[in-house]
């Protein structure tokens, strides 16, 4: 637990394993400094959302360290590690509100009611649906429920922003200008993260450096 390693996310020699035995990500070195955005690319199955999910504590790391603001939390679960996610298709609850979307992580904290109604009202801000908490969130265009689920998971000011293919869903053009919106929302909340996606574009449009997954699980720098 020391600090050696200082803040930000570090893998050390990281190895997740499914319970059938493959292992699709081994041996991944990476270190990722505070508020700094990585982009991981790679081919269809070459372990990305592996990875991710090893990240956040939802797969078996079999080997290896993980390490959050210079602290191991390779056995910690994954709702003690302070880490967000946001995935393809957002995955909202489709039974709750813009803002009750946004306020889900902060009700599970047991954050006070007042505050959390702050603290959405700023997250939506962020996101620039202000006007936007108490729409049901099946009326939605693809764009806006991204921004939102980006909301959620940042409400909570994670240690650090997991972002698996969050926009290969939607269109061309909306895809770039919601991968600047994301830059600009991580930089200003100065939060760590690792963004996949398969398109070089967004990658370099989005993050400080960009990185490939390759198929035996070692990691360049493109
Ligand atoms: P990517 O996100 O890069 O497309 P994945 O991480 O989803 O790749 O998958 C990497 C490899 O792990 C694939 O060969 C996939 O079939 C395998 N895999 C994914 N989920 C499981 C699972 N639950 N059990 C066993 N193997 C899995
Ligand atoms: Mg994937």
């Amino acid at each position: 637990m020391g600090m050696e390693h200082g803040a930000g996310l570090t893998l050390e020699d990281v190895t997740v394993s499914y319970p059938d035995g493959t292992a699709p990500v081994s041996g991944v070195d990476l270190a990722l400094a505070p508020g700094e955005i990585v982009a991981l690319l790679g081919a269809s199955g070459s372990g990305k959302s592996t990875l991710l999910r090893g990240i956040a504590g939802l797969e078996r790391v079999s080997a290896g360290r993980i390490l959050l603001d210079g602290q191991d939390v390779t056995g910690v679960p994954t709702h003690r590690r302070g880490v967000g996610m946001v995935f393809q298709d957002g995955q909202l609850f489709p039974h709750r509100s813009v803002a009750r979307n946004v306020a889900y992580g902060l009700e599970s904290a047991k954050v006070p009611r007042a505050a959390r109604q702050d603290r959405v009202a700023q997250m939506l801000e962020l996101v620039d649906l202000a006007a936007f908490g108490d729409r049901p969130v099946q009326n939605l265009s693809g764009g806006q429920a991204q921004r939102v689920a980006l909301a959620r998971s940042l409400a909570p000011s994670p240690r650090v922003l997991l972002l698996d293919e969050p926009l290969s869903a939607l269109d061309r053009d909306l895809r770039e200008r919601l991968a600047a919106d994301i830059r600009q929302i991580l930089k200003a909340t100065g939060t760590t993260a690792v963004h996949v996606t398969h398109d070089r574009e967004e990658a370099a449009a989005l993050a400080d450096r960009v990185v490939r997954l390759h198929d035996d699980g070692s990691l360049t720098v493109v």
